[in-house]
C-alpha cells in the first residue's frame, strides 16, 4: 500500500514538472503573466510538498522492507528455508488450539537415516544437500494447509489438518519412497538416503496438546529405528509396546 503511494507521489511529481515545463516554453521569451506566475507559484509549492512526502515515505518503506526480512529470517531455518522449531511449533499450536479436535489431524516425526554417516563418508557439504533435498520432497509432496518444521539436525515435524490415518499412510508412505528414489544421488554422491516416520493423530479422545503429541510420534519414530530404519510407524506407545504398522 505505501509503495503504491509513493508510485502515485512520484507521477504527481512528474506531472507537475511537466507542467512547470509546458508554462515556460508557452512563455518563452514574453513576460510572465500575472496567470503564470500563479501557477508557477503553486508548481513550486507542489514540489516542496511532493519532495518532503516523497523523503518521508522512502526511509519508512525500506524500514518496514527490512523488518519484514528480519521476522521472515527469524521464523525460517536458514539451510532448508522451512519454518524452523519455534515457527514450527507456534503456528501449529495456534491451530490446535482453534481445532479442539473438530478435525482428524496428523502429526508426524520425520528423521534421517543414518545421516552420520553420510556426512562422515560425503563431507557436511553432501549432508546439506541431501537435507535441502529432503525438505523440497517435503515441500512438494505436502499440502499448503500442512504445517512442516525443521526440529533441528536432522529432524524435521509435520502436522495435517483434517487428514485421516489412512490418508496419512498413503502419505507418508509416498514421502517414503520419494526420498529413497529421488535421494540416492545427492550431489553426484551415491548416497543412498532413506527416512523414518514416526506417526500419531489427534482426535477429540486424547491431547490436542502439539508437544504432547510430537513425543508420542517420536516415539514412533524411535520404534520404526529401532525395527530397521526405512519405515513408517502409526501410533506406537511404548509402554504397552502396543502399535499398528
Ligand atoms: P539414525 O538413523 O539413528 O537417525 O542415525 P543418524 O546418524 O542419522 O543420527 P545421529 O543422531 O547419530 O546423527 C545425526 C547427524 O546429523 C549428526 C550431525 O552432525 C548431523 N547434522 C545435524 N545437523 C546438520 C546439518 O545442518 N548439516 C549437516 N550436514 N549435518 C547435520
Ligand atoms: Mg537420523
Ligand atoms: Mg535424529
Amino acid at each position: 500500500m505505501l509503495s503504491r503511494l509513493l508510485q502515485g507521489v512520484l507521477l504527481l511529481h512528474a506531472l507537475a514538472m511537466l507542467a512547470e515545463i509546458k508554462l515556460y516554453i508557452d512563455q518563452w521569451q514574453l513576460t510572465l503573466t500575472r496567470d503564470v506566475e500563479f501557477y508557477l507559484q503553486l508548481i513550486l509549492i507542489s514540489h516542496l510538498l511532493l519532495t518532503t512526502i516523497t523523503s518521508m515515505l522512502l526511509p519508512l518503506l525500506l524500514f518496514i522492507h527490512r523488518e519484514q526480512q528480519l521476522v521472515m529470517q527469524a521464523d525460517r531455518d536458514e539451510l532448508t528455508q522451512l519454518p524452523n522449531r519455534r515457527h514450527f511449533l507456534r503456528e501449529s499450536s495456534a491451530f490446535m488450539a482453534k481445532n479442539t479436535g473438530s478435525l482428524p489431524v496428523i502429526i508426524m516425526m520425520l528423521d534421517l537415516d543414518h545421516f552420520k554417516s553420510i556426512n562422515d563418508t560425503f563431507g557436511h557439504a553432501v549432508g546439506d544437500a541431501a537435507l535441502k533435498h529432503v525438505a523440497r520432497i517435503l515441500e512438494i509432496e505436502l499440502r499448503k494447509s500442512d504445517f512442516i518444521g525443521r526440529m533441528g539436525g536432522e529432524e524435521f515435524a509435520i502436522v495435517m489438518p483434517d487428514t485421516t490415518e489412512d490418508e496419512a499412510r498413503t502419505i507418508a508412505e509416498r514421502l517414503r519412497q520419494k526420498v529413497e528414489l529421488q535421494a540416492r544421488v545427492v550431489e553426484g554422491n551415491q548416497v543412498n538416503l532413506t527416512i523414518s516416520i514416526g506417526a500419531t493423530h489427534s482426535s477429540k479422545h486424547n491431547s490436542s496438546d502439539v508437544q504432547v503429541l510430537l513425543k508420542r510420534a517420536d516415539d514412533a519414530l524411535f520404534e520404526a529405528k529401532r525395527r530397521g530404519r526405512n519405515q513408517i510407524i502409526f501410533n506406537y506407545t511404548p509402554n504397552n509396546s502396543k502399535s499398528v504398522v
